[in-house]
């Protein structure tokens, strides 16, 4: 479904992303674990278009993304879960949903609606609230809720554990198992929690400096003893 090939992306003169090659087949939900600042946020932004990649191809569903505008990209069907949520703390719940519901048909505004406030029912009793006064948990939720209100076929989703309590973590993670095995979404995943992350996913790639350095089922990655001894136990 997603075809990424030899990218190269950075800002200005650094350079972040080197010859990154992943594959995305639809229905799987694919990890990206690596260390803080290996470069794994800058490729799901490139994948939305910003920056720019330098070099290399994306494709998805065979037709290219590297050239297109954000919102084009978007309107392929790919919707972008960020880092810190980026929720509009001044809107509502409800209207951080209706904002989400932009790149969607309104006819099935209704239908998404409903169906997002099943998957989280702790927006249901907060619908009124200023979204900013939420907690990070709540803010998560409705940063994810949000980006499927556009109907995408595919879901970005950036450190959606990060700063969360264990048991919200769980939730979380269940709510990401759900959507992909009950509605079909395939999900890159990026994750700094890389133990819940190779669990979850059906495979995973490791980031170190911008490269690709290994790739691999979820549960091979969770059992490789170098993957072991950077991530899982104190990390390197
Ligand atoms: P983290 O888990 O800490 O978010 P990451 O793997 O997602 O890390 P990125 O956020 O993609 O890493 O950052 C990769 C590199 O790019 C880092 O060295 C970072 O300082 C740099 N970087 C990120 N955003 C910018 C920017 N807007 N301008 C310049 N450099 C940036």
């Amino acid at each position: 479904m997603l075809k990424v090939q030899g990218l190269c992306s950075g800002y200005g003169r650094i350079r972040v992303l080197e010859d990154v090659s992943i594959e995305v087949a639809e229905g799987e939900i694919v990890t990206l674990i690596g260390a803080n600042g290996a470069g794994k946020t800058t490729l799901l932004m490139t994948l939305c278009g910003k920056p720019a990649a330098s070099a290399g191809s994306v494709t998805f569903q065979g037709k290219e993304l590297l050239g297109m505008p954000t919102w084009k990209i978007i309107r392929q069907g790919i919707a972008h879960s960020p880092e810190g949520r980026h929720i509009f703390p001044r809107m509502s719940v409800l209207e951080n949903l209706q904002m989400g519901a932009q790149a969607a048909d309104p006819a099935h505004f209704k239908q998404d609606y409903e169906r997002m406030l099943d998957l989280f029912p702790r927006l249901r009793e907060r619908l009124k609230q200023r979204a900013g006064t939420l907690s990070g948990g709540e803010q998560q939720m409705l940063a994810i809720g949000r980006a499927l209100m556009g109907r995408p076929k595919l879901l970005l989703l950036d450190e959606p554990s990060l700063g969360l309590a264990p048991m919200i973590v769980r939730q979380i993670f269940d709510i990401i198992r759900e959507i992909n095995q009950k509605d079909g979404m395939t999900v890159p995943l990026v994750e700094q929690n890389a133990f819940h992350a190779l669990k979850l996913a059906h495979r995973g790639y490791v980031m170190v400096q911008g490269r690709i350095t290994m790739a691999g089922t979820g549960a091979d990655l969770l059992a490789d003893p170098s993957v072991r001894a950077a991530y899982l136990e104190g990390g390197a």
